[in-house]
């Protein structure tokens, strides 16, 4: 099937407004008559569950949690871009998008971007309008702060809760939908299917997680905001329960999945303690804003660090290599995350890491506490030489900012950063890959829609924070609401969609028979076992660097660890009850087919792109090298196994901005 990315005609800042004025709409009558599934109730999939039930539709909403305020959306920290230039500092509609083009390392959509930061201002009113504490300042107006790879202050945060704050606006709209019988929630459970009838979306299979039961659900239309595949890694910082499945299985029906391999790693991660982990913590991105990076200079003061024989804080200055500083003078700390971790990753690699495994680097917040302490005093008109004074009122500044983040660091670290500096090693944290949709969101599957991060097309390679929360209530609030419109608009005289045929009965059967298979295996390994292996192939070999070799390899290693995986694995419990080893079973079966597909579109992709750095195609500076002939977003076609999947491609055209070469320097 040729891809069609239905991109409206016309200069490029219309495209939007003249599409939503063109489309079909439905009547708020006949709205009554659809029904529309969302599987998913993240910030994606709760902010389109609201906005369309107050539409009128009749929604349907999923989730695998015991509700949506447990989204993974909740972990969100650092906060979320909007052009409003509130500070006055030359942000605009057109900054946002060339910064997030850029961002992506030129491999998004134009009109999808453009359209992004055109409603990223409606974003931060509709949310202030339902009482999403953002951060304010002295004056009472919303405060912004800086994130990496840009060089304005368009960050809109609730301290380092931004998500969760979002995600409490979102639901408390959803509430009032559910309140009023236009959403029907149902908690706890997970789509293990999707139906298609006469080539359409029209239902999905679940399975009710706490009574084992599989059900039929059936819609006008399907939408998956279903998060992202980040744990294919087994260490990330996404919550444990995030997976692929819903996108995976789409996959199978016939949804095309784009760019798999486009990972982003972050650089402010709290180490990796040992083998025993089963999750990763973010330090946020914000903390670059204060703290600055370094290592020692010299490998033997590393090496007395590494062994605890010397404390970081008796190094001076001249002993320390504030390497990004030195590497990237002009965005200096708050240089974009690839190069931010991959710069760290060099240092350790070098020898220079500083804890006891040699995968850490310093943030260290010692200069802002007396900067921040000089000035309090200053404002007070207090002693500015008195040390002990600018310490006390530079930890204050220090902790209003970031007061939750350094809480979380001493509970899990067990030392005070405050006092000394905080170790920080990268971590996968987030997937631009994901179901490939057009312009309308609609996958290769008609009535079947991605949102959120479930989908990949906003953002490219991208290397930035604090778009992915603007993507995903940019798509729930206001663009789903409209597109999907214009595809409903044929279904206002469908009526029901009967669950009691041959679609419905054969997707069951598929979803019993895989179930079945897993509690009746009894092998003699539990699913963890397969998925830290998977999660240690990832890393090793398609993790920060990556090359040919490495990257066959991994093909090989995972399509065998599958069939070990199928034929060893234990699963106790029966299918009839809670059981959450039966549910990581099947996630993590998805896992071991997309974990091959990526490495697969990692080896095609033979160019460095924001986090997909091939070693292959560097500079001589070992910068990421961009390669125009990959200028494209590839797109998997399933074939049954993995490695038969058939690669399309969507190339990208930059007509309203010029590419140009990276710098950060
Ligand atoms: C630690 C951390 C911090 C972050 N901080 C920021 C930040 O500061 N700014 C920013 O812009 N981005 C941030 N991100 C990224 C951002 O949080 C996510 O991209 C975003 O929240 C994803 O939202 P979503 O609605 O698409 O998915 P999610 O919030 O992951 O929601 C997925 C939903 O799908 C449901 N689901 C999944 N599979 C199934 C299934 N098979 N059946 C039924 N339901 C299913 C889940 O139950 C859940 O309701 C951060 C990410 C992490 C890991």
């Amino acid at each position: 099937m040729a891809l069609d990315s239905k991109i409206p005609e016309g200069p490029l800042e219309d495209k939007w407004t003249k599409h939503k004025n063109s489309i079909n709409l439905v009547n708020p009558a006949n709205k009554r008559h659809i029904d529309v599934i969302i599987v998913g109730t993240g910030l994606a999939g709760g902010s389109a569950a609201a906005t369309l039930a107050e539409l009128g539709y009749n929604v349907k909403a999923f989730c695998f949690q015991d509700s949506p305020r447990r989204a993974h959306s909740i972990a969100a920290q650092g906060g979320i871009n909007a052009a409003k230039n509130y500070q006055g500092d030359g942000d605009s509609t057109y900054r946002l998008f060339y910064d997030t083009v850029k961002g992506g390392d030129y491999r998004s959509r134009e009109a999808n971007v453009h359209r992004l930061a055109e409603v990223s201002t409606n974003i931060i009113d509709q949310c202030v309008a339902q009482g999403v504490p953002f951060a304010r300042d002295y004056g009472g107006l919303l405060d912004n702060r800086s994130f990496g790879g840009v060089l304005v202050s368009r960050t809109f945060y609730a301290k380092g809760q931004t998500g969760q704050q979002l995600l409490l606006g979102a639901y408390s709209a959803m509430n009032r939908q559910i309140g009023r019988g236009k959403i029907k929630m149902y908690n706890r459970h997970e789509m293990l299917d999707v139906v298609i009838v006469d080539g359409k979306a029209r239902g999905i299979i679940t399975r009710n997680l706490v009574t084992g039961e599989i059900e039929r659900h059936s819609g006008h239309a399907v939408v998956l905001g279903t998060g992202g595949y980040g744990n294919v890694f087994y260490l990330s910082t996404n919550a444990m329960g995030s997976n692929v499945t819903a996108a995976w299985k789409a996959h199978k029906r016939g949804a095309y999945f784009a760019n798999p391999c486009y990972t982003q790693i972050h650089p402010t991660c709290i180490p990796v303690s040992g083998d025993h982990q089963s999750k990763l913590t973010l330090m946020s991105e914000s903390l670059r804003n204060d703290g600055r990076i370094w290592v020692p200079k010299k490998l033997e003061d590393a090496k007395a660090i590494q062994n605890r024989e010397l404390n970081p804080t008796d190094l001076t200055e001249d002993q320390r290599d504030y390497f990004l500083e030195r590497r990237y003078p002009a965005f200096g700390n708050l240089v974009p995350r690839d190069v931010a971790s991959r710069a760290a990753k060099e240092r350790c690699d070098e020898g220079f890491g500083v804890n006891k495994t040699g995968e850490a680097v310093f943030l260290d917040f010692a200069s802002a506490i007396i900067r921040y302490g000089k000035e309090q005093a200053h404002v007070k008109g207090l002693n500015e030489d008195d040390d002990a004074l600018i310490q006390t009122l530079g930890k204050q500044v220090v902790k209003s900012k970031y007061g939750n983040l350094f809480q979380m660091y001493e509970k899990i670290v067990d030392e005070n950063p405050y006092e000394t500096p905080m170790m920080i090693y990268p971590a996968v944290h987030y997937t631009m890959g994901g179901v490939w949709v057009d312009y309308n969101l609609q996958t290769t599957i008609p009535g079947l829609y991605a949102i959120g991060e479930a989908n990949f097309s906003d953002h490219g390679a991208n290397r930035l924070g604090a778009s992915a929360l603007m993507q995903g209530l940019a798509d729930g609030y206001f663009v789903l609401p409209y597109t999907i419109g214009n595809y409903l608009s044929d279904d206002i005289r469908t009526g029901p969609i009967p669950t009691d045929t041959v679609e419905f009965e054969e997707a069951e059967a598929k979803v019993t028979s895989e179930i079945n298979h897993f509690v009746n295996n009894k092998g003699s390994k539990p699913v963890d076992y397969f998925h830290k292996r998977l999660g240690k192939i990832m890393w090793n070999k398609c993790g920060m660097a990556r090359n040919e070799k490495e990257l066959k390899e991994a093909i090989e290693e995972i399509s065998a660890l599958r069939e070990e995986f199928y034929k060893d694995v234990l699963v106790p419990g029966t299918a009839d009850e809670f059981n959450e080893e039966l549910a990581k079973a099947g996630r993590v079966a998805d896992f071991l087919e997309l974990g091959e597909l990526f490495a697969k579109d990692a080896l095609v992709r033979e160019e460095s792109a924001g986090g997909h750095f091939r070693e292959e195609h560097q500079t001589p500076e070992g910068e990421a090298q961009r390669r125009k002939e990959f200028q494209f977003v590839s797109a998997w076609e399933y074939k049954g196994e993995p490695k038969d999947a058939e690669l399309h491609k969507e190339a990208l055209v930059y007509e309203n901005i010029e590419v140009k070469e990276r710098s950060y320097k």
